[in-house]
């Protein structure tokens, strides 16, 4: 028999520890699919495409909370900034600053994580660790009061080798404990840990993840 969208929600909440929370990756997935889950009692989603986050948004209702999980484009930063809940994939000074402009032009503060590079990949995008603490070291980011940078996110290798996916979620780890002593140890919003997908999100919970990402064990294979 198969399984439907709400059961498979409630199998990954289920196996979910205390304190991590599900955002559940809708992308390529039709409205339809979305409403289940709602109906669950799921409101945290994650898209990674500007056009269709905003189509989605215009749809569903308005309780959801969104996460924008893809690579952002600093020009599309302003269709999304007047009503996105976290904006996960930050990679650069750049972004920051126009996220920073377009979130004080709506009088928001928007929540950002700093995406890593970690993983062996050459085409995942991401800070590298120096990169990281290098753009927090300069300090900009501190004249920037409609930004609020709640953590970091990565992607691990896509790789069979458990312990590789482990060792580069424990570098992520690591760094956050680094980053929260050394510039955040007031900020209690510093507290988000975006790793596990659908493959390794198990692992993830062992590396102290507090978000995981998963959208084909919820939703089934994307259709692109
Ligand atoms: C698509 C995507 C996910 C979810 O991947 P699944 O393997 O379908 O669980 C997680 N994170 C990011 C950044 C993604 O783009």
């Amino acid at each position: 028999m198969m399984e439907t969208v709400s059961q498979r929600l409630h199998q990954v909440l289920d196996s979910l520890p205390q304190g991590v929370r599900l955002v559940a990756v809708s992308k390529y997935h039709p409205s339809e699919s979305i409403l289940e889950a709602y109906a669950e009692g799921q409101r945290l989603f994650g898209e990674s495409h500007v056009q269709e986050l905003q189509a989605k948004h215009t749809q569903l209702p308005d309780d959801i909370e969104w996460h924008f999980i893809g690579h952002l484009q600093t020009n599309k930063v302003k269709y999304i900034v007047p009503y996105v809940a976290m904006i996960e994939a930050v990679d650069s000074i750049r972004l920051l600053r126009e996220i920073e402009r377009q979130a004080a032009r709506c009088n928001r503060v928007v929540d950002v994580l700093l995406e890593l590079h970690i993983a062996e990949e050459e085409t995942k995008y991401g800070l590298t660790p120096d990169a990281c603490r290098q753009l927090l070291a300069e300090g900009e980011w501190r004249d920037m009061p409609h930004v609020r940078i709640c953590g970091l996110m990565m992607m691990a290798s896509y790789v069979e080798d458990e312990e590789q996916i482990r060792r580069e979620m424990m570098i992520a780890s690591d760094l956050f404990d680094e980053l929260k002593t050394n510039y955040f140890a007031h900020s209690p919003w510093f507290c988000e840990r975006s790793w596990g997908m659908s493959h390794d999100y198990p692992i993830a919970c062992q590396c102290h993840s507090t978000l995981v990402r998963v959208g084909t064990t919820i939703f089934g294979e994307r259709v692109y």
